[in-house]
């Protein structure tokens, strides 16, 4: 039987100090004490037994049952090594507290710290400012007071309301599809969706953009389908991976229209024509797209008109549609495949009345003539903002979407211009590991149509200064507004009404 008092201390305290133990308790010791008689010394009871009532010497058939411990995991020394692993390469993670206000006039400010400091927003993916639109606002109100916070339940059992069904038509309608599935978030469509489909056709091969979405890695890892990784936008490379493919088979082509950290826009109908020369199907996200591209806000493929080229298509109710979710569009066979088959869709609540009805105001509100001057307005401050950086001198990557990219090598060195920016009142994340590869980090900047020219002016001036505090040089060939040579004065002009392109300004 292990002794009730040794065993209740810590085994390194024991071992390290055994000697010392014996020495002060080993004559109470009812066992110990044996050997001690022998040499002269009283026998006494174990002062662990006599002051516990609770414990008492367990007869001997019992304590025969009793295992020796075994030495335990230690799994906050494995924890921490993960944590310090992070925060030495300046990966780790720190949460900014950041409210964003919707109030009428305060929207893109934030209150941000515990003292709640004024900031302007930057970086928020709620493109439009669709969260904080009065039509949003009410229809996701009145859900509520209607029919409450939560779902209920998966969609199988409390979860199906007639809102699910009619923004799933919406979307349908709205990609020009036959159907659509809803789901928690466009991470859990995409990751559901090609883990499912590239499992069940039987083998099936995936062929991945190098630059895709975690969420569409992950479907295509669990699906544990072969697959082959195509380098980014590269349509040539693609081929030559399809060329050498077998005929006969299922095959997943898989890419994302606008990519969410560089702006890059896929050249998306060579592409498509690829995938089904060699009878493959597109799946294409264009969560970064919708809201924000075509006449009716259903992305990068209506912009183009080149909606019957993808087969399936996934977006995101979470970013220009200002709510949470997600989706895919496809034709009613595969819609139906992926509701029957996909844990991801099946074992989960159903998205709340608010979301449902606060999702399809806001596909409704960006697919009429308002959403049209939204997106009007937001590419112009996206190229106002564009062209200031240009005109500073400051460093951008080439972007040809609304997404803009500001390089600063390091992780180290772009969490330093966060914390200046945020000093001076800007709100921009960092962007790091595993965002982006190491050596491509990077401030990625999202203007909305509710940024103004001052707020970008005053951006400017303080990218120009958290640049020179942290040491980071740039050509600056702006000072005080004018050339640095010739002394001109520079001065940019936005103007909203100008039907825009896809293909804006190459910066
Ligand atoms: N796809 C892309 C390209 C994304 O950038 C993201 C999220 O940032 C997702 C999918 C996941 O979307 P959601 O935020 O709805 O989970």
């Amino acid at each position: 039987m292990p002794c009730p008092f040794l065993g209740s201390m810590n085994q390194g305290f024991v071992r390290n100090y055994g000697s010392v133990l014996l020495k002060q308790y080993g004559n109470l010791c009812p066992i110990l004490s044996r050997g001690f008689r022998s040499l002269g010394v009283d026998e006494t009871k174990c002062p662990f037994i006599q002051d516990n009532s609770i414990v008492s010497e367990a007869p001997r058939e019992m304590t025969e049952d009793i295992k020796e411990s075994v030495p335990t995991y230690q799994y906050d020394k494995f924890f921490s090594e993960q944590i310090n692993a992070k925060k030495k390469d300046y990966s780790y993670r720190v949460f900014r507290k950041v409210s964003r206000l919707a109030a009428e006039g305060m929207y893109p400010q934030a209150l941000e710290g515990p003292e709640h400091r004024r900031v302007t927003v930057w970086c928020a993916n709620d493109y439009l400012g669709a969260s904080r639109h009065r039509a949003v606002q009410d229809a996701a109100v009145s859900a509520i007071r209607a029919y409450g916070t939560g779902a209920g339940g998966t969609r199988n059992i409390a979860g199906n309301s007639q809102m699910t069904e009619k923004l799933e038509a919406e979307i349908a309608k709205l990609h020009k599809k036959p159907a659509a599935l809803i789901f928690s978030s466009c991470f859990v469509a995409n990751d559901a969706t090609l883990s499912t489909l590239a499992k069940i056709m039987p083998g099936c091969i995936v062929y991945s953009d190098a630059g895709n979405h975690a969420s569409m890695i992950q479907g295509i890892r669990n699906s544990r389908a072969p697959k082959h990784i195509f380098r980014h936008n590269d349509p040539n490379h693609l081929r030559e991976l399809l060329s050498a493919s077998p005929a006969g088979v299922p095959k997943l082509v898989v890419f994302e229209t606008v990519h969410s950290m560089s702006g890059a826009i896929c050249p998306l109908e060579e592409m498509c024509n690829i995938a089904h020369e060699y009878g493959a199907l597109t799946f294409v996200d264009e969560v970064h797209a919708v809201g924000l591209y075509g006449k009716h806000g259903a992305g990068i493929a209506e912009e183009r008109g080149l909606e019957h080229h993808i087969d399936i298509v996934s977006g995101t109710l979470g970013k220009a549609f200002g709510n949470v979710g997600g989706y895919i569009a496809g034709s009613s066979l595969l819609v139906d495949t992926i509701r029957s088959l996909a844990p991801g869709f099946i074992f989960t609540t159903a998205l709340p009345p608010p979301t449902l009805a606060g999702s399809l105001a806001a596909i409704r509100l960006l697919a009429s003539e308002e959403g049209r001057s939204m997106r009007a307005k937001h590419q112009g401050i996206v190229r106002y903002l564009k062209l200031s950086l240009l005109i500073a001198g400051l460093p951008q990557m080439p972007s040809v979407s609304h997404i803009v990219p500001v390089p600063i090598t390091g992780a180290d060195k772009v969490a330093l211009v966060a914390e200046s920016l945020m000093k001076r009142g800007h709100y921009v994340q960092a962007i790091n590991y595993p965002t982006v590869a190491r050596g491509e980090e990077r401030l990625r900047f999202a203007p909305g149509p509710h940024h103004t020219p001052e707020m970008i002016d005053s951006l400017v001036t303080a990218l120009i200064e958290s640049f020179h505090e942290n040491n980071i040089r740039f050509d600056q060939f702006m000072v005080n507004g004018a050339c640095r040579e010739c002394s001109m004065e520079y001065k940019v002009d936005i103007a909203y009404e100008e039907p825009y392109k896809y293909t804006m300004i190459a910066a």
